[in-house]
């Protein structure tokens, strides 16, 4: 009877002594977010757990058992009922594609949770000096990785010669001037590559090779001149808008090649915007109709074998299908936008909503949700990104939008979290210290209110945003959106 006793004391003593064990913190924490739901792509959700912020750093995550932490040196939280994520990366940008947008896009970011940038296209003398200012005051600006100019071929894609084509992109006529053009982004230290549709396979190539040995990734669109496998194959890092890939699945892809080839060849005196998009007119919708499911499975497979990674971006490839620009939500998202791109995207998003939707944008839009679903079966990766501020896609709220959509076209909302949280981080070979609720992770954190899990709209409801370890409250971010609308 004793020896029972004496052993159920001693029990109830290392329950004690384990659950005053979970509420010591090692370090007086800077933020304790506790009895929060917390949610990541490796564990899932986890209900009831303290996460304690130090520094810039997570520093504990443990479970909570409903206990409470005291401490007077730190900012506590109540996360009863909320549910922490990682913060949210927009993997294709634009900094400095709207110059009147640019000094408010890191506002717009955060504001919206999102806590890093993949600025896929812009002039170096542009986009150096943003990520220079995002290095000086990482607390209130998000992370952001640049690709510098696309390095396109000639005739040149966004060589300046309209609005709508800004100077974004580098020609090179030659394998040499490709190489030039690859060295001078190295020489700038950018974070990845972007290659573009105008290259030759061999420009192409040496650009890749240019990358691979500087260790950094090499995104694009598939050169016209190209097939996706013969791409991928060569080491392209990721692809962006699934460009050109609807021409690698159909049935005649060969011959759609070569007739590529051929129009390239004989288009060498006409303007790069106007030369692609006669490409793309007359192939896209014929390739739409003509998909080849073996084929198909086959150029999957090796982009899955390859670690070909997919950017959909779903936002500017369905917003002339999905019209989401002018609902009320959106046109209420413009009013954080600086003038003049207010009033115009006000007017202009409205009267594009008021053109008919054609059966070759449905067509495309199908496909394109449709092939999102087959990317996942394929198990080949997919990132997260919008193209803002590129056709009204207002910065950081416009990733909401992102991944709803491939929700929509079969990721789940978890797997569409990670493509927005770990896998960029894997992408920039940073999920060491990026993309998960765990000990030791730089704190980027999401504090919702309601579980995205349920609903992925629910990462629009946003009750905190910690960048860099400091801690942005619901009051602190309407702070920000009120200096937006000001103009500020
Ligand atoms: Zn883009």
């Amino acid at each position: 009877m004793k020896k029972i006793f004496i052993g159920t004391f001693f029990l109830l003593f290392l329950f004690a002594c384990n659950s005053s064990k979970q509420l010591t913190p090692r370090a007086s924490p800077d933020i304790v977010i506790q009895n929060v739901n917390v949610i990541d792509a490796k564990n899932g959700l986890q209900t009831g757990m303290s996460v304690l912020v130090k520094g810039n750093r997570i520093d504990q995550v443990f479970k909570a058992n409903g206990t409470k932490f005291n401490s007077t040196n730190s900012t506590i939280i109540n996360g009863e009922g909320k549910y922490l994520i990682p913060g949210l990366w927009d993997a294709h940008v634009h900094l400095s594609f709207i110059k009147e947008l640019t000094p408010a896009m890191f506002k717009l970011f955060l504001a919206h949770g999102i806590t890093s940038v993949r600025d896929t296209g812009g002039q170096l003398h542009l986009v150096l000096p943003e990520r220079e200012k995002a290095r000086k005051d990482p607390q209130n600006t998000p992370r952001v990785m640049i690709a510098g100019p696309l390095l396109d071929g000639v005739p040149t894609v966004y060589d300046g010669s309209t609005p709508n084509n800004p100077h974004l992109g580098i020609g090179a006529g030659t394998v040499e001037e490709a190489e030039k053009n690859a060295d001078e982004m190295l020489a700038a230290k950018v974070d990845l590559l972007k290659a573009y549709e105008m290259l030759t396979p061999e420009a192409f190539k040496t650009i890749l090779a240019k990358g691979k040995a500087a260790g950094i990734p090499i995104t694009g669109h598939v050169p016209l001149s190209m097939d996706v496998i013969e791409a991928s194959n060569a080491g392209m890092s990721s692809m962006e808008h699934m460009r050109n890939l609807e021409f690698a699945c159909a049935a005649d892809w060969e011959e759609l090649l070569a007739k590529r080839k051929k129009m390239l060849f004989d288009g060498q005196a006409e303007i790069g915007s106007t030369l692609r998009r006669n490409i793309h007119t007359a192939q896209r919708s014929h390739a739409v109709a003509n998909q080849d499911a073996a084929q198909r499975t086959k150029v999957l497979k090796v982009l899955a074998d390859n670690e070909t990674w997919q950017v959909p971006t779903m936002s500017i490839m369905m917003a002339g299908a999905e019209r989401f620009n002018v609902r009320p939500d959106w046109l209420e998202s413009f009013d954080l936008l600086p003038e003049p791109v207010k009033t115009n995207w006000k007017t202009n998003a409205v009267k594009f909503a008021e053109t008919p939707v054609t059966k070759a944008t449905t067509a495309y839009a199908n496909w394109f949700f449709e092939m999102v679903g087959h990317l996942k079966t394929a198990n080949v990766d997919i990132m997260a990104g919008t193209d803002c501020p590129i056709f009204f896609l207002t910065p950081g709220y416009s990733l909401h939008e992102e991944l709803a959509l491939l929700v929509k076209g079969g990721l789940t909302p978890l797997e569409a979290i990670e493509a927005a949280t770990t896998k960029p981080a894997e992408y920039f070979k940073m999920d060491k210290e990026l993309g998960l609720i765990q000990e030791g992770m730089l704190a980027d954190l999401l504090l919702l209110e309601a579980n995205p899990l349920t609903d992925i709209r629910n990462t629009l409801k946003i009750d905190a945003v910690v960048r860099d370890g400091k801690l942005h409250n619901r009051a602190a971010l309407d702070a920000l959106k009120a200096d937006l609308m000001a103009g500020k």
